[in-house]
């Protein structure tokens, strides 16, 4: 007998989920749903994400409710407008074959009238978010006075969002004997106080040990320099061909600055950020669940409820500020009883971080070496041999061309060709990987020196300039094939000062620091208003604590927020397609100096 159907699920059900391919319960649906299937209790379920929360909440609520009533009976909570939708597909895919189920998806950032039309027309189920879920209330436009259970999934998150109020506001409007189901991954005091505050004696229950992450992720840190983090970065996304990942920045504009320098190289990958609109992040969004994206590069709070299966790997190319926020990251990964690496880039100075996440996930981080370029190419290779082996070969269509191509390879041996076919892709990397150097870091050897140089990599702009100059940062750098000399000649060219009014230049990955004399900033300023550096706009900031004279923060009338919204400009750029722009650097961007030097691509 089907293991659904042993706990209690109907046969509509059972097969609707057949069909989405749930053989048997996962470890939270078979504990849960015999509970909740009695209607009885308010719960508690301590779980991480893409263990199965949504059904097993899901597929009791179908049993529960009467669908031939068309008013609301349930509502569930969650944070995010991604998780929103989610959860009302996943319910309205399980009630397939039950007829009259109506679910309602209520979120910000989309048209009310089509939410209120479909409230009016008559739902069952309301999936909603907080913020938008209170605006209907507010208009007097639902009515929840017969609503039986309410669930509030992900409850960490919303708290960590600061729906709090808007929650306590929302389930007041519920009656009193209503059931609370409350799912989350961990358990502060926040949420437990809502457990006390809202629930009589709660069924508890914990899949894993609590705040424990999930086992099916394996944890590593690769120990390497701040200014090697983006090749260390790109060997390893080199040596995992299939990846399909998700890479966490600290900013925004990192996260920008990241996927800029992966498409430039060759990457499919996109950035996802607070800045993009809803519409730029549904359709950043598609094309990572297509698979068209092979890297999402975001930012913690833009990734808040991505729920894509089959993530491979969490790349924490910075750690979280807040370590908690660890657990969120890596649950993206091993959803649904797959496996998955959640991996950080970190320096020395990190390592106590990693230590205090190890606490909290209740498992050790596996040390790795970031692999040397002829590892990176033994990989590729066989990915490539792989791909030839497994390549669909359309009969019909190359037939008529084989004995042409015969004759043209008839001078060569089976193996010559195979060498050949092997190495149309396999040179680019050789020739990328000759000469790359070890770029791993012992932490018992990294001495002092090491570390204020790592101090330098890390600090965006804490370091005081030298007396008489400004210290600013540019969002291109090393992994742009600038020498030292040749920003030097960018930046006079473009700011038309001559060279001795700069000073150090501190070259990064994707950025640079360097000193300008006090009296030249706003020329630095005014000749970057619209340069373009393949395609990409040059940005200049002040860094913070870059001023020599460090008593004034604010410097020209403002000239941070003028880099403020020099920043929006841009998106307004690429917003309407970004035609009015100054000067646009390109392959051959080396117009300042004379010399010609292609713009390098992947390899
Ligand atoms: P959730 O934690 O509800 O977001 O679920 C994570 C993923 O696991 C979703 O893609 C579900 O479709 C899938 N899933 C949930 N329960 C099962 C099950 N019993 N068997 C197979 N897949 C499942």
């Amino acid at each position: 007998m089907n293991p659904f159907l042993e706990l209690g699920i109907r046969h509509e059900v059972v097969n609707a989920i057949t069909e989405l391919g749930f053989e048997k319960p996962s470890p939270i649906q078979e504990k849960a749903i015999p509970v909740l299937l009695t209607g009885n209790d308010d719960f508690v379920g301590l779980a991480q994400t893409g263990t199965g929360k949504t059904a097993a909440f899901g597929l009791p609520l179908l049993e529960q409710l009467d669908f031939s009533q068309r008013h609301p009976q349930a509502l569930v909570l969650c944070p995010t407008r991604e998780l929103c939708l989610q959860i009302a597909k996943d319910l309205e895919k399980y009630a397939k074959y039950i007829d009259d189920v109506h679910v309602v998806a209520v979120y910000g950032g989309a048209n009310i009238s089509d939410q209120l039309r479909q409230i009016r027309r008559g739902v069952q189920i309301v999936v909603a978010t907080p913020g938008r879920m209170l605006d209907i209330i507010n208009r007097k436009a639902i009515d929840f006075s017969d609503v039986r259970y309410v669930v509030l999934d992900e409850a960490d998150e919303m708290l960590n969002m600061g729906f709090q109020e808007d929650i306590n506001s929302i389930l007041s409007e519920t009656p009193d004997d209503k059931k609370t189901w409350l799912f989350s991954a961990t358990m502060p005091k926040e949420v437990r106080r809502i457990a006390q505050n809202y629930m009589t004696n709660p069924f508890e229950l914990t899949v894993g040990t609590k705040n424990t992450g999930n086992v099916n992720i394996e944890h590593q840190y690769y120990l390497i320099k701040a200014r090697d983090k983006y090749a260390a970065f790109k060997r390893i996304v080199d040596s995992n061909p299939d990846i399909f990942g998700i890479v966490f920045c600290r900013t925004k504009i990192e996260t920008q600055d990241i996927a800029e320098a992966l498409i430039k190289d060759g990457y499919n990958a996109d950035s996802l950020h607070g800045d993009l609109s809803q519409q730029q992040r549904d359709k950043v969004m598609k094309r990572y669940r297509e698979r068209n994206l092979q890297l999402l590069v975001a930012t913690d709070v833009a990734a808040r409820g991505i729920d894509v299966n089959n993530v491979t790997h969490v790349i924490n190319y910075s750690l979280p500020d807040e370590v908690e926020n660890y657990t969120h990251r890596s649950g993206r990964t091993a959803r649904a009883g797959k496996t998955g690496v959640s991996l950080s880039l970190i320096n020395v100075k990190e390592l106590g971080k990693i230590r205090r996440i190890e606490k909290i996930i209740g498992k050790p981080f596996e040390k790795k070496l970031v692999p040397q370029g002829t590892e990176v190419c033994e990989k590729q290779l066989f990915a490539i041999v792989n791909k030839i082996h497994n390549v669909a070969v359309n009969d019909e269509q190359i037939d008529q061309y084989m004995p042409a191509i015969v004759e043209s390879l008839q001078d060569l041996s089976k193996e010559d060709i195979i060498k050949r076919f092997a190495s149309l892709e396999f040179n680019r990397f050789l020739d990328y990987y000759k000469n790359a150097p070890d770029l791993n870091v012992d932490a018992r050897e990294s001495g002092r020196g090491e570390r204020d140089r790592e101090d330098r990599g890390r600090d965006r702009g804490g370091r005081s300039a030298s007396n008489g100059y400004t210290r600013l940062f540019i969002n291109l750098g090393a992994v742009d094939e600038f020498s030292r000399g040749d920003m030097l000649g960018f930046i006079c060219n473009n700011a038309n000062i001559p060279g001795k009014s700069v000073g150090k230049i501190d070259m990064k990955g994707v950025f640079t620091f360097f000193e300008v004399q006090d009296h030249d900033v706003d020329k630095v300023f005014q000749g970057f208003k619209a340069v373009d550096f393949n395609g990409r706009q040059v940005r200049i900031e002040v860094s913070e604590g870059g001023r020599s004279d460090r008593g004034r923060r604010s410097f020209g009338g403002g000239d941070r927020d003028r880099g403020r919204s020099r920043d929006s400009g841009r998106d307004r750029d690429r917003r309407s397609g970004g035609s009015d722009r100054g000067r646009s650097y390109n392959k051959d961007f080396r117009d300042f100096s004379g010399k010609r030097r292609e713009s390098k691509s992947r390899y």
